[in-house]
């Protein structure tokens, strides 16, 4: 077993309130990540769990018992940190086989966990070296080897991908998720790299401020965001928002434009709102039902994609195209929008408007 639930989390350090009022349920066996820019209080929450700091308020369980004055070593979690000091002196085998040479496990236990971890790794050939004779990327899988080489309650990891170059930790990431499936641990993972949570995560949940602001699925957080704010931090090139209102039929924008206004938007007339249109959900089109005119802004070559920025009034929308598309800045053009895919935010409060009536 492995379930891992903090309730109404509270952490302050002098006036910055780390956490105010976290609470998270991780079921056995997930692969959990904890999504949120930096000062969000990631690091904060894993060392919660794990009994490092004392908190002002909350409580966190293990297993359904109530661990919150547990000792950090009572807790039987493993923590996996981005900075992966190995022994030195050590070979690649002695360093994977240190945590159960320190619970004294039997030589043969040990050289048949090592074997095992080294094989789910594919550091085999490295079991002689020593931590100089590796790569960055090499060093970093010894790393997670020793810290998976136990069978801990839950794995709690803090960014531990981020020394890696990009293509390292992309192949890193699929490595992980095979890892964990074969291992069929819990895993508490934290980041605040977007792409990371929604390839990895069974559940995602998203943190700003010491405040969770929606747990769901990848697809849900990418597909439904609870709030502009998820919105805005999920998703690659950034949804845009166009200030907008409801009238009548229509959604008619602040820079003049008008949309039919879909049938789930039940906002009231004229109350402020934000329509948040994702790029690949828009096309720069000749002829279309629903489209926003614009000017042609720029283009980004992306390799497999080009993303056109189209300015529409004060605001720059972002459309995902073909690469092969062309276009001069200053151009008029026309960008459909796909509004069953659109989002609708109220500029108040942020709070999604889409949802419920979908
Ligand atoms: P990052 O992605 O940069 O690691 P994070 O989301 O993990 O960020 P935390 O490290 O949990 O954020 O920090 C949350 C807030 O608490 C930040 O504003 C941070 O400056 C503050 N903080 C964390 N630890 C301490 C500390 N020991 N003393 C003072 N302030 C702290």
């Amino acid at each position: 077993m492995g379930t891992v639930a903090v309730q109404g989390l509270c952490k302050s350090f002098g006036k910055v309130q780390a956490l105010d009022g976290v609470t998270l349920d991780v079921p056995d066996g997930a692969f959990f990540v904890v999504l949120g820019p930096s000062g969000a209080g990631k690091t904060t929450t894993l060392r919660a769990i794990a009994g490092l700091d004392r908190l002002d308020a909350g409580t966190v369980h293990l297993d359904g018992r109530d661990a919150t004055t547990d000792a950090p070593a009572a807790r039987d979690l493993a923590m996996v940190f981005q900075n992966y000091a190995l022994y030195p002196r050590h070979t690649v085998y002695e360093n994977i086989a240190s945590p159960l040479r320190a619970r004294r496990r039997p030589s043969g236990e040990i050289s048949a966990a090592v074997e095992r971890m080294s094989d789910l790794l594919h550091i085999g050939r490295l079991l002689n070296r020593r931590p100089a004779q590796l790569s960055g990327g090499e060093m970093q899988r010894v790393a997670l080897a020793r810290a998976l080489v136990r069978s801990p309650r839950a794995f709690l990891m803090d960014e531990p991908l981020t020394n890696l170059d990009l293509k390292l930790r992309v192949e890193m990431r699929t490595e992980l998720t095979r890892i964990h499936r074969s291992l069929g641990a819990t895993f508490v993972y934290v980041t605040n790299d977007q792409v990371e949570a929604l390839s990895m995560a069974d559940q995602v949940a998203v943190l700003k401020e010491g405040k969770v602001q929606q747990v769901g699925t990848p697809t849900e957080v990418y597909e439904r965001p609870a709030n502009q704010w998820v919105a805005g931090f999920v998703g690659s090139p950034p949804i845009s928002l166009l200030p907008c209102h409801a009238e009548g039929d229509r959604l008619v924008g602040a820079a003049g434009w008008t949309l039919p206004r879909p049938r789930w938007a039940a906002a009231q007339d004229g109350r402020p709102l934000l329509l948040g249109l994702r790029a690949e959900d828009l096309s720069v089109e000749r002829r279309a039902s629903a489209t926003l005119p614009g000017e042609l802004y720029g283009l980004e070559p992306l390799g497999d994609r080009t993303v056109v920025d189209v300015r529409v009034g004060a605001q720059i929308l972002k459309v995902k195209s073909r690469p092969t598309i062309t276009g001069t800045p200053g151009e008029q053009v026309l960008v459909a929008v796909d509004l069953d895919r659109a989002h609708l935010f109220d500029a108040g409060t942020g709070l999604s408007l889409s949802e419920a009536g979908r």
